[in-house]
């Protein structure tokens, strides 16, 4: 047993994220028979994800704030604190906060079998996609 190193507040890379995100892992597999992952991730003002999926989906429990996840067919989910948003495997999805306040969920998913595919990155999202 064991307390896990705090890794520290990392920002997440411009190429992933539009905006200020920083994610801090909270869980993350010691072995190749491990794939629980679980990160608590801030967004600023107006970040956004860019359009991604999770080979074996993913759950986002909003902590504070209100975050909206979007879907390719146009749908946008509003999402409260205390609410836990599931996306399946292989649905094309972004997350986001509003406009004029922080946002944060923690994230849960599984690694994929094949590990550079647990989270696979598009393009990034456009305002019209966001509704803004
Ligand atoms: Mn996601």
């Amino acid at each position: 047993m064991n307390i896990e190193p705090n890794l520290g507040s990392m920002k997440n890379p411009p190429e992933q994220f539009a905006g200020d995100a920083w994610v801090d892992l909270i869980a993350a597999p010691h072995g190749p028979e491990q794939r629980t992952v679980v990160a608590k991730v801030r967004f600023a003002p107006g970040a956004r994800t860019a359009w991604h999926s999770h080979a074996r989906g993913q759950y986002c429990h909003v902590t504070e704030g209100i975050a909206y996840f979007g879907t390719r067919d146009g749908e946008i989910i509003e999402v409260h604190p205390g609410q836990t948003l599931y996306t399946p495997p292989g649905e094309d999805h972004w997350h986001a906060a509003g406009e004029k306040n922080f946002m944060e969920h923690i994230a849960i998913l599984e690694g994929g079998d094949n590990p550079d595919e647990t989270t696979v990155w598009k393009e990034h999202v456009t305002d019209a996609e966001l509704g803004r």
